[in-house]
């Protein structure tokens, strides 16, 4: 008899992603397994985590629908209702307001961990999923009927893989998923700036020649940072002094933030792009940051892979209530496959090209860039076609209720 330990569904990674799909199949009855590497985190509490998510309303409408959304600590959540863009040397503004299509707010500034936290309350409270951590996974192989996934604590047999194991995912190399990939040649600066006044409820995106850098309302007196800039710059501004770093801020912020009080603790993550030529093959399947890395600088990432993981969860589950269901099928993880790459690739186009050509210092493109602005801020159907599709409204969203 075979020492493996045998489940349905092995999803590696409880991240953003991993764990949404492990809370939307906890009603399924399906026989799972989530491993990471790391514990799940603690409720969050004092100082703000550095890596926060701006959640879209879509990814708000799959977390109510698995039960998370009232688990996470709403005390540090906050609403945002406006985006402001804007690029340096301008007086040009494209404003996005929610009010201008009916919604009372755009969504909300989140840390990672509280939302993380949230979804693995909802996976451990119930009985068909194990969680087991401090996993170190050695080795993957594919058969016609099963996957073995070798581990430092035994092997794990499952009919279907699912690597939510982040950007740098060992699932997609050991499965041997062909990808396209590459460096921005930019860091991305994060931390939380607490400052004299009020964000007034606007996310405030600002075009400089070093990158674009990001001010997201996080409370009162306190905004979540996230600056991206040319690797050399973010080193030497990592470098600095924390006064020395306010003073630098201070002048890319051209004054937006008034008087900034303080700035602990920053960190710099590399800024990469990662986009697989599938996301599924034979009893694997890619989710997350595993499935695409994409430009921060819209806020994105996180928002596109809880819809991949509603989207996986809501596939599977319909298909679970036939008899004999195989999850790990191609042709029912190719469903998932063809919802979601082309949606995920406009957008890694997208941001790839708005970075481009907003990082680029030209005297003539600045200009145009300048005008471009201010015409798309008059444009209103398209603008509010725009602001659907980035609130995550857009009618091919999951529905797993
Ligand atoms: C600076 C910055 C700012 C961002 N801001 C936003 C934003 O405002 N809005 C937004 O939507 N997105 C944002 N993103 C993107 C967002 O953070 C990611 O898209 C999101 O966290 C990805 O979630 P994930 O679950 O796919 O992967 P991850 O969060 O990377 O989780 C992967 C999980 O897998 C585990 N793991 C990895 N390897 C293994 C292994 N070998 N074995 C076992 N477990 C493993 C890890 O421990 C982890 O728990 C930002 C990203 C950056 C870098």
């Amino acid at each position: 008899m075979s020492n493996s330990k045998q489940y349905d569904i092995v999803i590696v990674g409880a991240g953003l992603a991993g764990a949404t799909l492990a809370s939307g199949l906890a009603p399924t009855r399906l026989n799972i397994a989530l491993l990471d590497r790391n514990p799940a985190p603690p409720a969050p509490s004092g100082d703000y985590d550095l890596r926060v998510s701006s959640l879209n309303r879509g990814s708000e409408n799959i977390l109510k629908q698995i039960d998370a959304w009232p688990l996470i600590d709403a005390s540090r959540a906050w609403r945002y209702d406006k985006v402001q863009v804007c690029q340096q040397d301008s007086s040009s503004r494209l404003t996005f307001d929610s009010t201008e299509i009916g919604e009372p707010y755009m969504g909300h500034m989140i840390e990672n961990s509280n939302v993380v936290h949230a979804l693995m309350r909802r996976v451990t409270a119930v009985n068909n999923i194990d969680f087991i951590d401090g996993i170190n996974i050695t080795d993957l192989s594919v058969n016609d009927q099963s996957t073995e996934l070798e581990t430092d604590q035994g092997i794990f047999e499952a009919k279907l893989i699912v690597g939510a194991d982040g950007p740098r995912s060992l699932i997609r190399k050991l499965a041997g998923f062909e990808e396209t990939q590459g460096f921005y040649g930019q860091k991305c600066i994060v931390g939380t700036v607490n400052f004299d006044g009020n964000h007034r409820q606007t996310a405030w995106q600002r075009f400089l020649s070093t990158g674009p850098l990001g001010i997201l309302p996080l409370a009162p007196g306190y905004c979540s940072l996230a600056w991206s800039c040319e690797s050399d710059f973010a080193d030497e501004r990592l470098q600095e002094s924390e006064q020395d770093f306010i003073n630098s801020l201070e002048q890319a912020l051209d004054g937006h933030l008034g008087n900034i009080k303080a700035m602990p603790k920053r960190a710099a993550y590399p800024l990469t792009h990662m986009h697989p030529q599938n996301y599924v093959s034979h009893r694997i399947a890619l989710i997350g940051d595993a499935a695409h890395t994409i430009h921060p600088l819209a806020g994105l990432g996180a928002n596109l892979g809880i819809t991949d993981a509603g989207a996986l969860a809501q596939i599977l589950s319909e298909q679970n209530q036939q008899k004999s269901f195989d999850p790990g099928q191609h042709q029912v993880l190719r469903r998932y496959e063809r919802w979601r790459k082309p949606q995920n690739q406009i957008y890694l186009s997208t941001m790839s090209g708005l970075n481009m050509l907003f990082s680029k210092n030209l005297h003539s493109i600045s200009s145009l860039r300048s005008i471009g602005l201010s015409i798309a801020d008059k444009f209103t159907p398209a603008k509010n076609l725009l602001m659907q599709r980035a609130m995550g409204l857009n009618a091919d969203q999951p529905d797993l209720t």
